[in-house]
């Protein structure tokens, strides 16, 4: 994996956490989010349902998970495989129990049990689905995810792990996800058809990425690819030009 600066950013819990203990989540706040079977807190859920819609988009490819929503016991079956309280000197530490824990060599690193983000279902570990089976996730996913996790309101935890992404925008559902659970429940517009000569079209007031691709490549989830073909522009400027094809 090449060497990319992965976005951090401080993680706002959703208003459904409170009164939650990490890893002993009450069920009903965890749900599906269409990557694999993982689970993950409800906020969460919808937005990564919106992002790795958008990302399959993009990239043509398919994903999977290798972890998200972590139990209490799951964390500390995890943490003790990696961590042993046997003196390693030089290696990476973390306090649990009153103990210095030492990161055996050759492990990634885990959160202390009780701790980690995995445990407030927040956290989701992706992986590539290629034939079926996980494989590491690409360097294509990771740049993807780069420009675009925190417009989903996901972002990463640590420099170490380009496949960990979580979400931190707490109850503030980030427009594109609105965005993308708005289309997925409308009606489906009509889809006019486009000459093959029609390369580029001239922003009016009330374009979206959205309703351009709806209307050129008659769907509006392929946003990520009138994106694509248009790298900078940021916003739909009325009277501008952008290409659609
Ligand atoms: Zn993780």
């Amino acid at each position: 994996m090449p060497a990319f600066v992965l976005p951090i950013q401080k993680v706002t819990k959703p208003s459904c956490l409170k009164g939650q203990e990490n890893g002993k989540l009450a069920p009903g706040i965890l749900k599906k989010c269409d990557v694999g079977s993982a689970l993950m807190a409800e906020p969460a859920a919808r937005a990564m349902r919106a992002m790795v819609a958008a990302m399959r988009a993009a990239l043509n490819l398919d994903y999977t998970h290798v972890g998200a929503y972590r139990t209490y016991k799951g964390q500390e079956d995890l943490f003790r495989s990696r961590y042993t309280t046997t003196p390693l000197p030089g290696r990476p530490t973390k306090k649990w129990n009153g103990e210095t824990w030492y990161q055996k060599p050759g492990t990634a690193m885990a959160a202390v049990p009780g701790t980690s983000n995995h445990g407030w279902g927040l956290a989701i570990d992706l992986a590539e689905k290629v034939n079926g089976k996980a494989v590491s996730i690409s360097p294509r996913s990771v740049k993807w995810l780069i420009k675009h996790a925190a417009q989903y309101g996901f972002c990463a935890e640590a420099q170490s792990e380009p496949w960990h992404w979580r979400y931190f925008t707490g109850d503030k559902i980030p427009a594109a996800v609105l965005a993308f659970e708005g289309a997925t429940v409308a009606p489906v517009a009509p889809v006019t058809p486009v000459a093959p000569s029609a390369k580029t079209h001239t922003i009016v007031k009330g374009d979206t990425w959205w309703k351009l691709a709806t209307k050129y490549l008659g769907a509006g989830k392929r946003y990520p690819e009138l994106q694509a073909l248009n790298p900078n522009v940021s916003t739909l400027v009325p009277g501008r030009k952008v290409r659609v094809g």
